[in-house]
């Protein structure tokens, strides 16, 4: 028993506690795509699985993701495609089974931005890297473009690199979270758990976990499993049942954007490879509102080494440097029309003893509760199918007669909305 949790009380306060309107087998708490995912495997089958947002679906670190399923090149390109890591090539056909429809999880709603996201460098580089290219670890997954298949905004005179194609799709990632939520809509509350606390149940079949979860306004729900895919959120839920494991890192990442009209800004999927192997800079673009003269607008979002080493720069030097790098890496194009903002963001994940970045999901099960955190959002179905063994292991039953969404309280409670992306909140383009 967790210290600081209730212990077992008898079996009168406990009828009276666990008042039967508000069961459910397995209650998720956080609506990224970690909960998403795993609300969608759980329902499908046949557990009573709730998710419960503290916003909207995705407002933190999934909605503000560049929306590339990685195949594994960027972990091949820095050396960390381990043999355990060898899951991810994985990823982009199980994502590509949702996207038709007949995947783990329905996404045939969800749009691809691009099939590809493509990987470029100056020429010096290129030749160096040429054997890695054609080495067995990447060449299924890769493939060199002649200039005669160059996609915008690489089909230039000005383009002196070498460009290759990656089999990594991009996906418009409000869509994704939107495809999951409309199917699962009347199972994602909206209300911020303050607290999670534990006791034993006496049941015909032996004690049982009860885990009772509480929002400020009122929610509270008995169940016998909770799952945790709060993402940062993680953190202050687990110390609220005083367990000290697992513990979190955040690594933080300053995000440039730059939007003008779709006639200036073309589609771009791009790693920008720098010396180091690790993407200079990552690109990918996204439309936006029309602005005030009506005319369709996009927005691209840069990612890689400019957005982690940006960290502690203002949004005005961050995109004054990301201003002056694009320019030097694409000197055909004009970017004078252009209109800048910066996203401030950490992305959560298991601590490693060296604080680096963790290749794997990460589940554990401290004390009958579940945390986990994708790791990347091309993972969640690898972090899915871990949370689901942990289920089994708990031998959680689907045995809640589900009558919470009858109870007068629960049918009236908010449901939780998806997200709008970082670029449309922002308020003050400079
Ligand atoms: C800028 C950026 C770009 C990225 N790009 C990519 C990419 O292109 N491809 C890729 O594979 N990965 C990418 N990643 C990584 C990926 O986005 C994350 O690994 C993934 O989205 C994490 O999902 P999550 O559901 O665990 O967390 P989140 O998306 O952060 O979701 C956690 C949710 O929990 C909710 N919550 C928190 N506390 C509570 C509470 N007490 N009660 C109820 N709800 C709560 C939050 O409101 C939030 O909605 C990127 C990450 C960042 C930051």
């Amino acid at each position: 028993m967790p210290e600081g949790m209730p212990g077992n009380t008898d079996k009168a306060n406990e009828t009276a506690l666990v008042n039967k309107d508000n069961k459910m087998d397995i209650v998720i708490i956080g609506g990224g795509i970690a909960g998403l995912w795993t609300l969608a495997r759980l329902r499908n089958l046949g557990y009573q699985a709730i998710l419960v947002e503290a916003e909207s679906l995705g407002c933190v670190q999934s909605g503000a993701s560049q929306g590339i399923i990685h195949g594994g090149t960027k972990y091949a390109l820095s050396g960390k495609l381990t043999h355990s890591a060898q899951s991810i090539q994985q990823m982009p056909q199980r994502w590509k089974a949702c996207l038709e429809g007949v995947g783990e999880v329905d996404l045939s709603q969800a749009q691809i931005l691009s099939e590809h996201q493509y990987l470029w460098s100056n020429k010096s580089l290129a030749s160096k890297l040429t054997g890695f290219f054609a080495s067995k670890v990447m060449s299924s997954r890769m493939q060199h473009l002649s200039s005669d298949e160059y996609v915008a905004p690489f089909n230039q005179p000005g383009f002196a690199g070498e460009l290759y194609q990656l089999d990594e799709s991009v996906l418009d990632i409000q869509s994704v979270i939107e495809t999951i939520r409309a199917q699962f809509s009347e199972f994602i509350l909206q209300a911020r758990i303050e607290t999670i606390s534990h006791s034993l149940r006496n049941e015909e079949s032996g004690a049982i976990n009860t885990y009772q979860i509480q929002s400020a306004d009122g929610l509270n729900i008995f169940a016998q499993c909770i799952v945790l895919t709060a993402g940062a959120g993680n953190e202050k839920l687990l110390a609220s049942l005083n367990l000290k494991e697992p513990e979190m890192q955040r690594r933080p990442l300053l995000m440039p954007m730059l939007k003008a009209k779709e006639s200036v800004l073309p589609r771009m999927y791009a790693h920008c490879l720098g010396a180091s192997a690790l993407p200079k800079m990552t690109i990918t673009a996204h439309s936006l509102s029309a602005g005030v003269d009506n005319q369709k607008q996009r927005v691209w979002y840069l990612g890689g080494e400019i957005a982690e080493k940006g960290v502690g720069r203002s949004v005005e030097e961050q995109t004054r440097i990301a201003k002056q790098e694009l320019q030097s890496l694409m000197p055909w194009m004009d970017f004078c029309q252009c209109q800048w903002s910066a996203l401030a963001i950490d992305r959560a994940e298991p601590k490693m003893p060296d604080g680096s970045r963790p290749i794997e999901p990460a589940v554990f099960t401290e004390q009958g509760i579940i945390t986990a955190w994708p790791v990347k959002l091309a993972m969640a179905p690898i972090m899915a199918d871990k949370v689901l063994a942990e289920i089994e292991n708990l031998k959680i039953k689907k045995k809640t007669q589900s009558v919470f969404f009858q109870n007068k309280n629960a049918a009236s409670m908010t449901r939780a909305k998806t997200t709008q992306l970082p670029w449309e909140k922002v308020e003050n383009w400079l």
